[in-house]
């Protein structure tokens, strides 16, 4: 199958090859066009947020450090001026417009994007539970979910989730807060000190040898044989995508409140990291109905782990894996190491997405020291792969001709990197990042 596919896909010797490569979506399509292929709507990312605005009273109680906030999970902002320059030099190209980096290496709980879809997936389904028994209603204040006697209801309750870490980690804090019973299946690629602190809050962690995707098919067939077990899907959950859509309505707020425009004549690119697709495709869904056409989503993927360009392009989705193309999956970047893409995402939203690019892991610890030393803020390999995105998309004169983008436009652009992780690597590792 493999020679016929290259034949076929030329661009897959680029990958094979561990080249940093880039591909622009030759099919994109308009926000209208493209919204009703993704089976979900604006109603649903409306009801996720209020299920959120629910939650925030107990958020609150039971987190203080989401105070600040009111209990709601949200992460700053931040121009990155003295980065942009260094960009611009390093790379040797113009960057016009603002450089922006959407900090969700800091969401509090759990330190990573993670902390809105698996999060609010776990909401979502103790919230499910607790209405059905009876013991909660919609309109009840929500910190009575702390009492001794919803503990006690949820802890006759098991979930499980397999992960490469970050997601692990905010499911599992999240479900033990609230009394339920959590395994966490973890891969190879999951760091030491994510594991001790999940334990610390009584989590249960199964180590594998393998990848992501066996992780996941442990937790799967953990959940099949028990009833009382609810397995929350990253590859397939709606749930979890509507939980990262929400950043949509909250970052368009947030761009008003800094007067940043977002319109044809002020474009917004923004550069998602990318592991098996649930958050970027979640955070991209909700880009696309807060701005429109106006917004352009670019996913960025480890040399090593090019799963989501893999499935689109080819069109096969979650029929191929990395593996199938002898490419070893082993980056350390350890959010972004899935071999399969999720084919909920791909099929959901390759309409909407102007492009996917990869970083070698040589270019992420670069540019992690980069921003260490112009900005201050360190942050975990993964979730660099989205800031070379704006010296890509600046530098393919054949992607800023499709969209037709004339000089004038480019220097009112706003480039917004999403961090995606890194706020709680412990010093001593991070010490050991700066240095690779
Ligand atoms: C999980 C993760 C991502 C990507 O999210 P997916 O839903 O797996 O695509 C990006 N960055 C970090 C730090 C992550 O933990």
């Amino acid at each position: 199958m493999t020679d016929a596919l290259i034949e076929r896909f030329p661009l897959l010797k680029q990958l094979i090859a561990l080249q940093e490569t880039q591909w622009f979506n030759p099919n994109i399509t308009t926000l209208a066009e493209g919204l009703p292929h993704v089976g979900l709507s604006e109603q649903d990312v409306q009801d996720a947020a209020a299920r959120l605005r629910r939650f925030a009273p107990y958020i609150e109680h039971v987190f203080p450090e989401t105070a600040v906030n009111q209990g709601i999970i949200e992460s700053p902002l931040v121009t990155i001026d003295h980065m942009r320059r260094a960009l611009q030099s390093h790379y040797q190209t113009d960057m016009p417009g603002k450089l922006l980096l959407k900090l969700d290496s800091h969401l509090p709980i759990s330190g990573s994007i993670k902390a809105r879809g698996g999060i609010y997936e776990v909401l979502a389904h103790a919230e499910q539970l607790a209405l059905q028994a009876g013991l909660l209603h919609l309109e009840d204040d929500y910190r009575t979910l702390a009492s001794d006697e919803l503990r006690h209801f949820f802890s006759q309750h098991q979930i499980a989730v397999g992960s490469t870490g970050n997601l692990g980690l905010s499911i599992g804090i999240m479900s033990a807060k609230l009394g339920f019973r959590v395994t966490v299946h973890m891969s190879a690629d999951a760091r030491e000190w994510k594991k001790a602190k999940l334990r610390s809050h009584g989590v249960t962690v199964v180590e594998y040898d393998s990848d992501y995707g066996v992780a996941v098919e442990q937790g799967r067939a953990q959940a099949q044989n028990d009833p009382s077990c609810f397995f929350i899907d990253d590859e397939n959950s709606r749930t979890l995508f509507l939980g990262y859509a929400v950043a949509g309505e909250r970052l368009k707020a947030q761009l008003a409140q800094r007067e940043i425009r977002v319109d044809a004549e002020h474009p917004l690119f923004v550069y998602l990291p990318c592991g098996v697709g649930g958050g970027p495709g979640g955070v991209a869904f909700g880009l696309k109905l807060a701005f429109g056409d106006h917004v352009h989503c670019l996913f960025a993927e480890p040399t090593h782990s090019p799963c989501m360009l893999l499935g689109v392009h080819t069109g096969l989705h979650d029929a191929i894996s990395v593996q199938d193309l002898g490419i070893d999956n082993l980056t350390a970047a350890d959010g972004l190491a899935v071999g399969r893409a999720s084919g909920f995402v791909g099929r959901a939203m390759e309409r909407l997405l102007d492009g996917y690019y990869t970083v070698s892991d040589e270019t992420l610890f670069t540019l992690l020291k980069m921003l260490s030393d112009y900005e201050q803020i360190q942050l975990e390999p993964s979730a660099f792969a989205g800031m070379k995105g704006p010296v890509v998309a600046q530098r393919d004169h054949g992607y800023l001709a499709q969209h037709g983008f004339s000089d004038a436009q480019l220097s009112r652009a706003t480039h917004l990197v999403w961090a995606t992780g890194g706020g709680m690597v412990p010093k001593d590792e991070m010490a050991k990042y700066l240095r690779s």
